[in-house]
C-alpha cells in the first residue's frame, strides 16, 4: 500500500469540526433501507429504550440510535447513507 495516498483521521478535523458544530437536527438525511431524504427532525423517535431510536418517518426502519452515558455518547448512523447540511457560502 502506498502510505503517501493518504492522511491520518486528524487531516479531517476541520472540516469534521464545522458539520458537527451546527444545527444536526435541520440536516438531510438519506435513510439506507428506503432511499427517501428526510429532516432529521422528522424521524420517529423512540425513547423508551436503552439509548434514543430515530426511526424513518417513511419505512419505519432504524436510522439513527444514540446512547449516552457519564462522560461519553455512542451514535450509531449505519440506516442513514449520508447527511446533508446546508453551510454558508464560503466553505
Ligand atoms: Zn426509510
Amino acid at each position: 500500500m502506498n502510505t503517501d495516498a493518504f492522511l491520518d483521521g486528524n487531516a479531517a478535523a476541520g472540516m469534521l469540526g464545522e458539520l458537527f458544530a451546527v444545527e444536526v437536527t435541520a440536516a438531510g438525511a438519506q435513510c439506507a433501507h428506503c432511499g427517501r431524504v428526510s429532516v432529521v427532525a422528522q424521524a420517529r423517535l423512540y425513547v423508551d429504550s436503552p439509548g434514543v431510536v430515530g426511526r424513518c418517518p417513511s419505512c419505519e426502519e432504524v436510522l439513527f440510535r444514540m446512547v449516552r452515558a457519564p462522560g461519553r455518547a455512542w451514535l450509531d448512523l449505519r440506516g442513514v447513507n449520508y447527511l446533508e447540511f446546508a453551510l454558508p457560502e464560503d466553505g
